[in-house]
């Protein structure tokens, strides 16, 4: 069977250091599934959550502050999100860390949380200036959402912004997020199958409209979910791609 290698091995141990040191792993939002180029630099963007979270980035991963202005400008610590250019150091530390790893994601161990859908309305990746931590669907009221994979359901409520929200963890640290549901129909501590109808389509939260928002997950930290569902037609070829600006 084709299998898909979602997460290399650099990103996963950037994620495994991110959240040794900063203990703030929730705030730090990684755009990609690998060390990004970016104007002539390799390296990742983070979400600038706070002073403290930037400052430590820095000090922790970049070529210096220099660089870091050089890649966003001057202004950097008023912007929601930079970009941290690492340092060979540390990259060649990343590399040669012994908690490397991979997962690796079978062909149909993901399935499209809604069965008939015509487009997704926002991917992954940056957005007016902030950071959008999933992907948006379009679909009406009332639409049954579906588990994407087995779980175990671990979270029922209502999640502020993301509405009446429901989150899965899945195998291996992995989890999904559904949000802006009108009716959660799954409960906390049930164990759910791919393709489940675990609740229904609706604009609860802050909301413009119908839809879902779907998050993928390594940990706390987001990830592109079109990494992990299966190909479709309904998304645009750039959507695929990943857009820096
Ligand atoms: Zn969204």
């Amino acid at each position: 069977m084709k299998q898909k290698k979602i997460i290399n091995r650099v990103i996963l141990s950037f994620i495994l250091i991110i959240s040794s040191t900063l203990h703030a792993s929730e705030s730090v939002v990684i755009d990609s599934n690998k060390i990004i180029e970016y104007k002539g630099f390799s390296g990742q963007w983070i979400v600038n959550s706070s002073p403290e979270v930037l400052e430590s980035a820095i000090k922790t991963f970049s070529t210096g502050e220099k660089d870091v202005a050089t890649v966003n400008g001057p202004d950097f610590r008023t912007e929601k999100t930079v970009f941290i250019p690492f340092s060979q150091s540390y990259i060649a530390y990343v590399k040669n860390r012994a908690s490397c790893g991979t997962i690796t994601v079978g062909a149909n161990e993901f399935i499209w949380p809604i069965a008939n859908f015509d487009r997704i309305s926002s991917s992954f990746g940056r957005r007016w200036g902030s950071f959008h931590e999933g992907i948006d669907i379009p679909a009406g009221r009332g639409i049954p959402i579906l588990a994407v994979s087995g779980g175990r359901v671990i979270y029922r409520g209502y999640a502020g912004n993301l509405g009446h929200t429901l989150t899965i963890e899945h195998r291996d640290n992995m989890f999904t997020r559904y949000c802006h549901c009108s009716e959660l129909i799954a409960k906390e501590g049930d164990i759910v199958k791919q393709g489940q109808v675990i609740a229904y389509v609706g604009s609860s939260g802050n909301s413009t409209g119908n839809h879902l928002h779907f998050e993928v997950r390594y940990g706390d930290f987001p990830l592109n979910p079109l990494d992990f569902l299966p190909f479709s037609p309904c998304v645009k070829e750039a959507q695929y791609m990943k857009k820096l600006d």
